[in-house]
């Protein structure tokens, strides 16, 4: 026969599946011989069987009344007797906490004639019939959906009638009967007088919790599995609401905000654990439980030394008082701010409690990275004046713009203010502290672009009216215009008027060189556990930059290269000019004229990057994307020139630039004429690119310096391709004298590409994994039209957990990156692989690629501080597991 209860007596914390984590830790408290009521746990197996069945499964209740009689010969009370009553607590406790989410019932036991014995045994009737009313409450809201607040009205009235000292025993008593017929109107039956049966309803309570709506969405929102349900534990009720010397209280062995040291809690007198949570009054700190009862207060401080020490981590607890004596009600391993994470985790390294490899799993890349964003000093923000998405978390205030051109030009902080943004927008995005959108949600263009930048985005602020032709923001009656200040906040979506105090983060200033690591405790520890990942991990991190000045702030922040250096920001801006040359020329002669003269400006761009990145490598990528990107959009185009035509002028260039829009139109650009095939096509454009390279290279060589570019080739699906663009690279390179020699690789960003690596690579001395490209070409949906349209919707119904462009898909993408890995390494043992898509700065993507064997991640600047941890992390997990395991 299968069991499905447990003796706290017989858990441990080990058991978490099965008892649920507030199962396991009592088993574990009581197991440490700490003061624990007695009382049993029904495991989460119970409750699978039950949800699957819609019935209790057959002699789960016998044996909760096997156990149920251990407990009564051990306190010498039977629930349900009128002389000695036992009263117990039923608690929900799955396998993750879901604080607030499931049920609890106290007081079950009480009827009409156990609350008299009640009453005698502690010789206090106000409580007795306090308590009953508290169970008649609890348990028509839990197992009938009563709702409180019919309870509360009636308890409120009779507060407003009560003396100064609360209602009297009679009083309560009177509030019973009331309760009596609230619960009898609403559930159309008398509250159960048989103790035995609340029980059994309070357990299958619990149970029907799991499924609750708000839990349902919790679970969603945490990635908690819908199938694991939850455990229930029985167990006798202690008391904190028997007077003065009794109370109620939570506790925390460390500062879960700050991480400092010292206990740190909250304290109820005379009051049962739901009176803190409802706030009925104010609680004290435990500084003044040590004044009232300093007995207690020192047997508290001292349990929890002996848990901190026991789970090696900040824990936090629930305890009770009754009557003098410390009950231990619950106990887990404390949430956290990410500030604490670090702080409290380089202090237990600093104590001997943890390993320093410990200490890294306890922080995630992810909570480094809230650490790097500025905030609003949160005394300071009034209204908002509007709300949208919080796109790409930070604060920022500035001046408002409107256009890229103002961004650019201004001095002092802007917010840039558009409708949507598009490419055309990006030097203003770049230029302005925040990025504001009327339109588009968290996957709009200036989300994507904001967050890849480290730049604070709100979007879809849709009350906002941007009108930037007349320079100015309507918001209900209210008009702001373009120079006056506003300020966004990335995190929470809110825009406020004014500028509102922006605190910069000490551990952005720490990596900026700005702080020395000494100068506070959190930066300290971050530093600290930096240079231990720096230390453990195998996992090399580069930076994506395609400036001297992003080259230069990535190794600042610790960024061994760069592992995308991406060309065609090169030409936009005053260059778009020379490539609308290109595109046009007529003959090989005005081709070859465009592109001599593109030339110097790209060597240029090489020299300061190669100079900024010196002594590292620098991994150049061809052009990619398709060249009609460089010329005006169509609609904008064609009304030109029915503009012109219409007033009967001459449209001139712009009727030569629309034939050619026309011509190079396609209905799928993404998977159209670009990458590797626009090389192949364009003659000379390569060409053209790598010699920039290859002369960039040696006059840095003159100079003095060590430049190690390298080439890449993107978008390759077959290996002829990139033989094709091997053979003119070779012949280029051979006739730049001084150049150093220059390995050339490829992205691996469509399947084909990864299910051919083994004869790509002898062709390619590096692959570099565009997850991007490899996201989109695999799961047949381009990242805009997805996350634009139905990806939102797809994770709300939980078809899939995250974007797959957000975190890899390890499922589907994972397997051709792995494919592409041990392929092409087999076909040449000595390949460098890296990632340069924007999963090299997800942390969780960084552990995968860590796992895959990878020789490093390219990320943005500004993540590769993450990306470092998470590879350390991912170094030391494994080791910690088995460890743990033993
Ligand atoms: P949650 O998971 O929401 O914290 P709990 O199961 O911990 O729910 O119960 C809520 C409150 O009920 C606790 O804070 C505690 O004060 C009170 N409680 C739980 N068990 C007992 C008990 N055996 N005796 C008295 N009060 C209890
Ligand atoms: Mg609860
Ligand atoms: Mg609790």
């Amino acid at each position: 026969m299968t069991r499905y209860v447990y003796d706290f007596r017989e858990g441990d914390r080990g058991k978490a599946d099965l008892l649920g984590g507030k199962g396991a830790n009592l088993a574990e408290m009581t197991r440490l011989g700490l003061p624990v009521p007695p009382g049993f746990t029904v495991g989460t197996d119970a409750c699978r069987a039950y949800l699957a069945d819609g019935s209790v499964p057959a002699g789960l209740f016998d044996e909760v009344n096997d156990h149920l009689r251990e407990i009564e010969a051990r306190l010498d009370r039977r629930l349900g007797d009128r002389f000695e009553p036992l009263l117990l607590a039923v608690r929900s406790g799955g396998r993750y906490s879901m604080p607030g989410m499931m049920e609890t019932i106290l007081d079950i036991g009480l009827n009409d004639s156990t609350v008299t014995g009640l009453a005698r045994i502690s010789g206090d009737e106000r409580f007795a019939w306090d308590s009953y009313r508290r169970l008649i409450q609890m348990f028509g809201r839990t197992v009938h959906g009563v709702p409180a607040e019919e309870f509360d009205r009636e308890l409120d009235a009779l507060r407003a009638t009560a003396g100064a000292d609360g209602p009297t025993a009679e009083q309560l008593r009177g509030l019973v009967e009331t309760y009596k017929k609230v619960f009898a109107d609403r559930v159309g039956h008398d509250f159960p007088q048989a103790p035995h049966e609340q029980l059994y309803l309070a357990i299958r309570a619990v149970f029907e919790s799991w499924n609750a709506a708000r839990a349902v969405l919790y679970r969603r929102r945490e990635h908690i599995p819908d199938d694991l349900g939850t455990a229930v534990n029985v167990m006798a009720m202690v008391f904190g609401n028997r007077g003065p010397d009794s109370g109620t209280g939570v506790a925390f062995t460390r500062d879960p905000a700050t991480g400092a040291p010292g206990v740190y809690g909250d304290y109820l007198a005379d009051a049962q654990g739901e009176d803190v949570v409802a706030g009925v009054r104010n609680t004290v700190g435990l500084d003044d439980l040590a004044r009232i009862d300093p007995a207690s207060y020192r047997r508290l401080t001292g349990i929890m030394a002996t848990l901190e020490r026991h789970y090696r981590d900040l824990c936090d607890v629930e305890f009770t008082i009754e009557q003098g004596r410390l009950w231990m009600l619950q106990t887990r391993v404390g949430k956290r701010t990410p500030a604490a994470a670090f702080v409290i985790a380089a202090q237990l390294a600093d104590e001997g409690l943890i390993s320093w490899d410990e200490a890294l799993t306890r922080v995630t890349g992810a909570q480094l990275a809230q650490l790097m964003f500025p905030a609003f000093d949160s005394d300071a923000v009034g209204e908002p004046l509007a709300v949208g998405v919080g796109a790409s978390p930070g604060a920022a205030a500035g001046r408002v713009v409107f256009d890229s051109a103002a961004a650019t030009a201004a001095d002092g902080p802007v917010i840039l203010v558009r409708r949507e943004t598009s490419p055309d927008d990006l030097p203003g995005m770049i230029a302005a502290a925040g990025i504001l959108t009327a339109r588009g949600g968290k996957t709009s263009h200036a989300a994507v672009v904001a967050r890849g930048m480290g730049r604070t985005c709100v979007c879809g602020a849709e009350a906002l009216e941007v009108d930037a032709e007349r320079g100015e923001l309507r918001v209900g009656g209210a008009t702001v215009r373009a120079g006056d200040v506003i300020s966004i906040d990335g995190t929470t979506g809110r825009v406020y008027l004014g500028e509102v105090p922006v605190r910069p983060s000490p551990v952005t200033r720490y990596l900026a060189g700005e702080l020395a690591p000494e100068s506070d405790r959190l930066v300290a520890a971050v530093d600290r556990l930096l240079r231990h990942a720096d230390a453990v991990r195998r996992l090399g991190v580069r930076a994506n930059a395609d400036t001297a000045a992003d080259a230069a702030r990535a190794r600042a922040l610790g960024a061994a290269g760069v592992g995308l250096c991406r060309t065609e920001h090169m030409f936009l801006g005053a260059r778009r000019a020379l490539v609308e040359r290109l595109i046009l020329a007529d003959g090989p002669d005005e081709v070859a004229a465009a592109l001599a003269e593109l030339l110097p400006l790209q060597r240029e761009d090489f020299v300061t990057i190669l100079a900024a990145m010196d002594g590292l490598p620098v991994t150049i990528r061809l052009l990619d994307p398709p060249l009609h990107e460089f010329l005006p959009p169509l609609p904008e185009l064609s009304a030109r020139v029915a503009r012109a035509e219409a007033l009967g002028q001459d449209p001139g260039r712009d009727a030569v630039l629309l034939a050619a829009v026309r011509r190079m139109q396609e209905s799928n650009p993404m998977l159209g004429l670009r990458g590797v095939r626009l090389g192949l096509v364009v003659p000379g454009l390569f060409a053209m690119q790598v010699r920039a390279v290859a002369e960039a290279a040696a006059c840095r060589v003159a100079e003095g310096g060590d430049p190690r570019p390298e080439i890449m080739v993107p978008l390759v699906v077959d290996v002829r391709e990139l033989a094709a663009v091997r053979a003119e690279v070779a012949t280029v390179l051979a006739g730049v004298p001084g150049a150093p020699s220059i390995p050339v690789g490829t992205m691996v960003e469509t399947p084909r590409a990864a299910l051919t690596a083994g004869p790509i690579a002898g062709q390619a001395e590096f692959f570099s994994l565009g997850t991007n490209d490899l996201t989109q070409t695999t799961w047949a949906f381009s990242r805009d039209d997805g996350e634009g349209s139905f990806l939102g919707e797809y994770l709300d119904r939980g078809i899939v957990e995250t974007s797959p462009f957000e975190t890899l898909d390890a499922a589907g993408v994972g397997r051709l990156v792995r494919l592409a890995v041990t392929e092409g390494r087999a076909a040449r043992p000595e390949l460098t692989v890296g990632v340069c898509g924007e999963h090299g700065g997800d942390p969780e993507s960084v552990e995968f690629f860590a796992g895959a064997g990878l020789d490093y991640v390219s990320c943005s600047p500004y993540r590769v501080p993450i990306a470092r941890l998470a590879a350390g992390r991912a170094a030391v997990a494994r080791a910690c597991a088995d460890s743990d395991a033993r």
